[in-house]
């Protein structure tokens, strides 16, 4: 699978989640994050509701570039999911797969206060579509 911004192949950045049962994909050139639908239902086991402040946002015109699904390319485009709490937060998701991609300030963020609070938003958005 190739970041939907830089086209480069995803590593395994499961490791640097440090959540157990908790896997993830990362670009090493933008640092952009690819959850999994799987990733996002174990997260709601063990999210943290504490919300906090993204630091870094990637600016506006990045976020409202429209990105590719990297599992559904090229077919598939992401929606775009405005965090309910900071409206400067946006996520993409792929409403087919159920993945969740994060740009790479989002990811900063969530390195530093907790992958579950960030992706809150993102399982309350698939929820709302059952
Ligand atoms: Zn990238
Ligand atoms: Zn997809």
């Amino acid at each position: 699978m190739n970041c939907p911004r830089c086209a480069v192949p995803l590593r395994d950045v499961t490791p640097d989640l440090e959540m157990r049962d908790v896997h993830g994909l990362g670009c090493p050139q933008c640092q952009g994050h690819w959850l999994e639908q799987q990733d996002l239902e174990r997260l709601q086991q063990v999210v943290d509701v504490t919300w906090f402040e993204f630091r870094h946002i990637p600016p506006p015109a990045l976020q409202a570039e429209v990105l590719t699904c990297p599992r559904c390319a090229p077919a598939r485009h992401l929606n775009k999911v405005l965090s309910e709490r900071d409206r400067k937060v946006v996520l993409d998701v792929c409403a087919h797969c159920q993945g969740v991609w994060l740009d790479g300030g989002e990811l900063h963020a969530i390195q530093e206060k907790g992958v579950g609070a960030a992706l809150l938003d993102a399982v309350r958005f698939f929820m709302g579509k059952r």
